[in-house]
């Protein structure tokens, strides 16, 4: 019996639906990317636990996911198994009168509509990022001045020797992009609790709507991407410095530099890995000979 077998066993034990050979292209917004071995839609923290055993006494190779929003995935795939944390594990709710909670496979729009349902305001700003609570409090995700670490008070993760800990807001060593979980490729969160203030819903409605028309407005949301392809380098900004370099439409294969947002590379239809990494090679090398910033990649490289 391979591997795979008895992982697909040890899915259905768990009722987690799990698939084999399943392309990357379907799971990451750039929709690029080749097979892994298995994609595992997670549906719990005791289910992600046993799966997780399972992979570290047998020394497997795997990779979290959550919506994909922030991945580049390689054409030649993913030799090990994908640990889907997205929404077959998505609860929310509210604790007492201020306090949200929800399961890291939560996504960050359906979380910013039932704050708003509340009338608790906080997390406006994330209405429109296309990813899990998980991944963005692993990114430290922000927009139109406000981040996670605003908002976040304590998550609970599984650490490397598979025990779920806890760990509050402060010690989650949040900056921009960055988080406690970035540092620590084992840990894997699986719930947070947000601290909300209470608002008026039509205000909130409001400023979520006109944050989402800012997002439709300015950004190429009818391509595939990772939205903003370089991290903001101190002092500048990377759409400014792309387009004052003069890259704005340059493209290599399906790759190209969006001509409507400039920090973002699209997906024209048929972008492979290499396109993207060819054409981010260019834009860093002229970036930096022309105005002395490095610029550095934001999405994260699954292979
Ligand atoms: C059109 C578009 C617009 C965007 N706008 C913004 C924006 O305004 N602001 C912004 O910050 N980002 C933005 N992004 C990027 C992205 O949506 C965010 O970074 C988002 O938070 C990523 O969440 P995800 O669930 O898709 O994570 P994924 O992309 O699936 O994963 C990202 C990283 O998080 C890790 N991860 C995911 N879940 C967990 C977990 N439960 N435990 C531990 N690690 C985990 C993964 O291993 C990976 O390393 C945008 C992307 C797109 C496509």
């Amino acid at each position: 019996m391979t591997y795979t077998d008895e992982l697909s066993s040890l899915c259905r034990k768990l009722c987690c639906e799990c698939r084999a050979e399943e392309s990357l292209k379907r799971h990451t917004t750039f929709k690029i990317g080749g097979n892994c071995k298995i994609l595992i839609n997670i549906n719990s923290s005791n289910s992600l636990k046993e799966i997780l055993k399972f992979l570290k006494e047998r020394n497997i190779k795997y990779f979290v996911l959550g919506k994909g929003s922030n991945i580049l995935a390689d054409d030649n795939g993913f030799d090990g198994v994908i640990l889907k944390v997205s929404k077959d594990f998505s609860h929310i709710e509210k604790i007492g009168e201020t306090e949200i909670f929800c399961t890291a496979g939560t996504s960050l729009s359906k979380l910013c509509i039932f704050a708003m349902e509340n009338s608790l305001s906080g997390l406006e700003f994330a209405y429109g990022i296309p990813g899990t609570a998980g991944g963005a409090l692993f990114m430290n995700a922000g927009a139109y001045g406000g981040e996670l670490r605003d908002v976040v008070k304590s998550a609970h993760y599984i650490n490397e020797a598979c025990e779920i800990c806890s760990i509050d807001a402060k010690d989650m060593k949040l900056s921009y992009r960055h988080s406690i979980f970035s540092e620590q490729s084992d840990w894997i969160i699986t719930d947070m609790t947000f601290s909300m203030i209470k608002g008026d819903y039509e205000q909130i409605k409001e400023k979520m709507n006109e944050l989402l028309n800012k997002r439709k407005d300015k950004q190429p949301l009818e391509f595939p991407s990772a939205g903003s392809t370089f991290k903001r380098p101190e002092g500048s900004y990377a759409s400014l410095l792309i387009e004052q370099c003069g890259l704005k439409g340059m493209s290599v294969g399906g790759a190209e530099v969006s001509t409507k947002h400039s920090g973002f590379v699209i997906n024209k239809g048929d972008a492979t890995f290499e396109d993207v990494i060819k054409l981010t090679d260019k834009v860093r090398k002229c970036v930096l000979e022309k105005t002395g910033y490095q610029l550095e990649l934001e999405p994260i490289i699954l292979k």
